[in-house]
């Protein structure tokens, strides 16, 4: 067949050879989210892009480049003017979203949110980064929680996801840019400390610069890095209840004796964040180094118009996971209990009414529709994996029974077609 269409650039096609283990990666997180209190959240795969521009900040490079944008309908309520629709690029600006819609925050004192989903920026793919990827992400939100423990609990939430998953060797890197007011003074500080180096910047750099310089910290630009790579920042921009705050984050974590390294330079590339930032890298990944990240944003409820409210959250993205996972941990297709065998048109009738029956009663079961030599239908039923094969021929049709082979033993024996369920009940 022609290859006409294929899956667009920075997407990936998951196939069922692979779907085991991006479900098994979502179970064990599910598992681990629900001992933490976490419930899920399924919001809309696109929303208005004026809500992703609020949140994220006009100035980011998600939104300046790599919005996807789906439709610009007219509004309903007025004709003249439109609405734009874009692809979420991130989770937290839509649970933000519906928190505030649904007035959550009338309805618990905390409320612990996670999603799991795919989200879509329109960047240049390459190694761990795509069009369409998955994250597992999590908000934690509700009026008077910004309390250091709850950071920690999400950062180490995030380490007990990704421990569970599998990758090893990866780094928790922790800062705090601190309190709005703070951010301004760092800012400031990162200007100064630039103000002589702005020729060496690429040219977004230069914009950043003059727009949002925190953003310079995480330019991958090879100028830039080294330009960054000779700025020394510390705490001091921090104030009294700010540092004492990041100490208690610090000392949370210390007391559950996770490793993390300090690093001032972190900051994240959204507008939103405040105190606690984290990111979690490895070495493994290149130049997408981050296997996830997240930190504390306390005033975005308020600015998307709901109440004042803090909240902290972190998103890890499940491609890179798989990056970082050694080929060589396979997950195994879930076994199939029976495999019918039919000889001929009317053992294939009876074999049809069985494989019914024996789903009905919750077994996992499947059979072939055509006919061909036993051999070739036993090459078959090996290939599925079953554990049990019922084989009916000419025979067995006669006197109402079913060959009943286990393929571990290779054993065989003739059943009653009435005991059949009984006996693989027992078996299985
Ligand atoms: P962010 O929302 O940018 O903080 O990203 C959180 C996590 O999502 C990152 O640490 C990555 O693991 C993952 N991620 C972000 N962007 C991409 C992308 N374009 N392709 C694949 N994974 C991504």
């Amino acid at each position: 067949m022609n290859k006409e269409f294929s899956a667009p650039r920075g997407t990936l096609d998951i196939l069922p050879k692979d779907t085991p283990r991006w479900q098994e990666m979502e179970q064990k997180a599910r598992k681990i989210l629900n001992l933490y209190g976490y419930k899920e959240i399924r919001t809309p795969f696109y929303e208005e892009s004026d809500l992703f521009a609020r949140s994220l900040g006009q100035t980011s490079d998600v939104v300046q480049k790599q919005m996807l944008y789906v439709a610009s309908l007219h509004k309903e309520e007025d004709l003249n003017s439109r609405i734009h629709l874009a692809l979420r690029p991130e989770g937290t600006a839509s649970v933000v979203r519906a928190y505030i819609e649904h007035s959550l925050h009338k309805q618990e004192l905390v409320s612990k949110l996670y999603y799991i989903g795919p989200m879509f920026r329109g960047e240049r793919p390459q190694k761990g980064r795509l069009r369409q990827f998955h994250q597992i992400g999590v908000e934690a939100m509700g009026p008077n929680t910004s309390d250091p423990y709850l950071d920690a609990e999400v950062i180490t939430l995030s380490l007990h996801i990704l421990n569970a998953l599998g990758p090893k060797g990866f780094v928790v890197k922790l800062n705090s840019m601190g309190s709005m007011e703070d951010k301004e003074n760092l800012a400031k500080c990162i200007k100064e400390k630039l103000r002589t180096k702005q020729a060496e910047l690429c040219e977004d750099c230069k914009q950043r610069y003059l727009r949002n310089v925190f953003r310079i910290l995480d330019c991958k630009n090879k100028e830039c890095q080294t330009v960054v790579d000779h700025l020394s920042l510390d705490h001091s921009f921090l104030s009294p209840q700010s540092q004492i705050y990041f100490t208690k984050v610090k000392k949370a974590l210390d007391d559950l004796k996770v490793n993390y390294q300090v690093v001032p330079k972190l900051v994240r590339g959204l507008d939103y964040y405040t105190h606690t930032v984290f990111e979690i890298t490895h070495a493994l990944l290149g130049s997408q180094d981050a296997l996830g990240a997240g930190g504390r944003y306390n005033h975005l409820v308020s600015e998307l118009g709901g109440p004042q409210v803090d909240a902290v959250g972190f998103a890890l993205g499940l491609e890179r996971v798989l990056l970082v996972l050694s080929e060589t941990i396979k997950v195994a297709l879930p076994p199939l209990e029976v495999f019918i065998v039919a000889q001929d048109q009317e053992c294939l009738e009876r074999a049809f009414t069985l494989a019914y029956q024996l789903r009905q009663k919750g077994l996992t079961c499947d059979l072939n529709y055509q006919l061909g030599s036993l051999k070739s239908q036993m090459r078959l039923a090996n290939k599925s994996n079953a554990q049990f094969v019922l084989i009916i021929g000419e025979a067995e049709r006669k006197t109402d029974q079913v060959a009943l082979k286990d393929m571990a033993s290779g054993q065989q024996e003739q059943i009653g077609l009435d005991r059949i369920l009984q006996v693989l009940k027992e078996r299985l």
